[in-house]
């Protein structure tokens, strides 16, 4: 289409509408103070725009749903399995692919089969889930995120990159068979959905040949990383989108993947190795755990609209417009003069709170106090990424406060049109001008682990 700059249109029409209530101020006010001022804990018949995940949350396309209705629900060697593994296969080079039920299922096989008190793991920075699944198993995860990141605010093309000298370093200090697997998180989601490098994931497959350590992508937004690796590495702008994925792919020893994110789905998980003998252990936990290995915890519906959606996600069209979208968000927010992480990353803008209102003190929480203001000003969800999710006390119940404070607007895929994200700039508008009277939040209730989701708030006078 043209190539003058014209309003950002979505690459399909909507054939199908989901109702959303309009609320008013008042209304959402009742609403969040009986929620404990925590968006977690609202009805989502409450929210207008829901900007709180990426995951699970995206639209299924009339190829989807027509494939929900040919699924074939037989217990083996369904016909939705045969055809799913065939689209994974391609996508990944590996010969052996299993079926999961998220995520973290097919983490949890993996890890469990890799980790173990004397292991280390490391990464360009690990996700929470897998954190959690590997330090279940007594091992350690270090994450190595390259310098660039650092500065939220500065312009560099790859933020989501690994450090390869401290990759080296720590692989050296620790022994590689110590080592229990490099982990490359594509693109890198708790570093702000930065991409990584074709370069950096080759030179992490040259420092893992040399030392023998295995290579694990976590390639939940595989597909949004090589729209980034296609726009901005050299030598990659004549590539599909599909091909710079499979090249990727096919550096890797293993593939966990979140099907919630580019797998256009709203339930699903893949887990794909090249070894033989690791693909007979994965397969008896998978038996043992999610279901037998042609559905792993899926029903045939589910693994047909999975294999439609692995190759709808590679559409250029649809990735053009996807990651179009949240930059367009990121930038019109930079523009406004809110801070944002820069540069905006695939799936989501971040927001620094801190930074924003910049009159509350942390202990304060300006992140829970930017998500209340967002709720009740446009009936916006989003969630804080900063001291409410990270923070932690000392020995005299002091808060020791996360590095950053940030509000992450996470983007559903195909669920909002460009209106709608106008409406969240708006609502900025709206922020700016209210943001000097605003104040800070105390926690009246918060459970021992993973507070964020379940805390009480009040406002503090
Ligand atoms: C979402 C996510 C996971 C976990 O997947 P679930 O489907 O939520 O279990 C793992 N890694 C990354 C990078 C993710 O974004």
């Amino acid at each position: 289409m043209s190539e003058k700059m014209r309003t950002l249109t979505e690459p399909f029409k909507i054939k199908m509408v989901e109702p959303l209530k309009m609320t008013t101020e008042a209304y959402r006010k009742e609403a969040l103070e009986k929620a404990g001022y925590n968006p977690f804990l609202l009805r989502s018949d409450d929210v207008f725009i829901d900007l709180l995940t990426d995951s699970g949350t995206g639209a299924m396309s009339d190829k989807q749903w027509s494939g929900i209705m040919l699924g074939d629900e037989s217990y083996a060697g369904a016909r939705s399995w045969v055809h799913l593994e065939k689209v994974v296969k391609d996508l990944t080079g590996m010969e052996f692919i299993l079926p999961t039920h998220q995520g973290r299922a097919a983490e949890r096989i993996l890890y469990s089969i890799l980790g173990g008190s004397d292991k280390t793991f490391i990464s360009n920075t690990h996700f929470d889930t897998t954190r959690a699944n590997i330090e279940y198993t007594g091992a350690q995860a270090i994450d190595i995120v390259c310098r660039e990141a650092e500065d939220v605010e500065a312009d560099s093309p790859f933020k989501g990159n690994i450090d390869l000298e401290k990759l080296v370093q720590i692989i050296e200090e620790k022994g590689a068979e110590n080592i229990a697997a490099v982990v490359m998180t594509v693109t890198n989601n708790s570093s702000g959905g930065q991409p990584v490098s074709m370069e950096n994931m080759k030179a992490v497959r040259k420092i893992c040949d040399k030392y023998h350590v295995m290579m694990v992508i976590d390639g939940c937004r595989i597909a949004e990383n090589s729209f980034f690796v296609q726009q901005r590495e050299a030598n990659f702008s004549d590539k599909s989108c599909k091909e710079i994925a499979q090249e990727m792919l096919n550096l890797g020893d293993a593939f966990v993947m979140s099907a919630k994110k580019d797998g256009m789905v709203n339930m699903g998980g893949l887990l794909t190795v090249k070894d033989e003998a690791l693909s007979v252990k994965c397969k008896n936990l998978l038996i043992i755990s999610e279901g037998f290995t042609t559905y792993g915890g899926l029903s045939g519906r589910d693994m047909e609209a999975l294999a439609i959606g692995l190759v709808e996600v590679f559409d250029e069209d649809y990735l053009n417009y996807r990651i179009k979208s949240t930059t367009y968000l990121g930038q019109k927010l930079k523009e406004k003069g809110i801070p944002v992480v820069w540069p905006i990353g695939g799936h989501a803008v971040y927001i620094d709170a801190k930074k924003l209102y910049n009159q509350i003190p942390v202990d304060q929480y300006p992140g829970q106090a930017l998500v209340i203001d967002l709720y009740i000003q446009g009936g916006i969800r989003s969630v804080e990424v900063g001291s409410v999710m990270f923070g932690k006390y000392d020995s005299a119940g002091k808060l020791i406060p996360a590095a950053n404070e940030l509000v992450r607007l996470a983007i559903p895929r195909r669920v909002y049109t460009q209106s709608h994200i106008d409406y969240v700039l708006d609502i900025f508008d709206d922020i700016l001008e209210m943001k000097d009277q605003k104040k800070g939040y105390e926690i009246t209730y918060e459970p021992e682990f993973l507070r964020h989701f379940t805390a009480n708030f009040k406002p503090i006078k």
